[in-house]
């Protein structure tokens, strides 16, 4: 995590700004102490001891990375026209990585670097909306996962299971960051469609007649139609989305409140 709870100051207090002599800071989320992480090439953080179990304590270098590289561009794209941008702000059971207090709207900004479980996804989606928090999910960017190594052209990808919930709850596209931030300065907008197997045709063993096998759609693989770069958080629109059935599973996804890139 990026920043901690001090006590001393009864203020959350960013990791940058501290040393371990300013001591003991906190778990807003479990309560536990954290020890302060500061060295020359990793993003200065706070971290459980090892033998504690806490929803935010394996967090990599990658999504604190990205979280702070949002939260400074956030900072930058809105500054006076909100009320607030914070940082891992505990809002009862569920923690924002950025949290963009509007004068009208608030809207939560979730990193997603390792996955995550269906269950887990529904929960923090049902409590967003029931806390009216706009939510913007966000997954890094690897251009090795969308353009093929030799021409350069899209290829199709495969998703994982969340990532297939998200792709239906934000209307058939993904959010990424580039945490190179080479390709992008800004929120990046994937949109994928369906991946078909081509129609192919063979002899039956004797010969004698032909066997046919219509084009078939690739449950878990999506093909990039177009990407959108640079985005700021004011090209996303609110929306409230209903709920639906999650195409070919057995559960629906809930109504929630979502930043839609349309
Ligand atoms: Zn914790």
């Amino acid at each position: 995590m990026l920043t901690a709870y001090h006590p001393q100051s009864s203020k959350q207090v960013f990791a940058a700004e501290q040393s371990s002599t300013n001591g003991p800071f906190f778990c807003p989320a479990c309560g536990s102490e954290l020890r302060i992480k500061k060295g020359l090439k990793r993003i200065h953080h706070f971290a459980h001891l090892p033998e504690k179990n806490c929803l935010y304590k394996s967090e990599s270098q990658l999504h604190l990375r990205i979280k702070k590289q949002i939260y400074y561009s956030l900072l930058q794209e809105l500054g006076t026209n909100v009320k607030d941008i914070s940082l891992e702000k505990m809002i009862e059971t569920i923690r924002p990585d950025v949290l963009v207090e509007g004068f009208k709207k608030e809207i939560g900004i979730e990193i997603q670097v390792t996955p995550l479980t269906p269950a887990e996804l529904i929960r923090r989606t049902v409590a967003y909306y029931q806390h009216k928090i706009y939510v913007l999910w966000v997954l890094p960017f690897s251009a090795t996962r969308f353009f093929a190594a030799d021409d350069g052209e899209f290829q199709s990808i495969r998703l994982k299971a969340f990532e297939m919930m998200l792709y239906y709850m934000n209307y058939k596209h993904l959010i990424f960051w580039d945490d190179t931030e080479k390709l992008s300065q800004g929120f990046i907008k994937v949109a994928l469609g369906d991946v078909w197997q081509k129609p192919s045709a063979f002899y039956s063993i004797d010969w004698s007649t032909i066997i046919e096998f219509n084009p078939k759609k690739l449950k878990q693989k999506k093909m990039p139609l177009e990407i959108e770069y640079d985005l700021g958080l004011k090209d996303f629109k609110p929306v409230y989305a209903p709920a639906f059935q999650m195409p070919k599973a057995d559960y629906f996804l809930p109504k929630r409140f979502i930043m839609l890139r349309e």
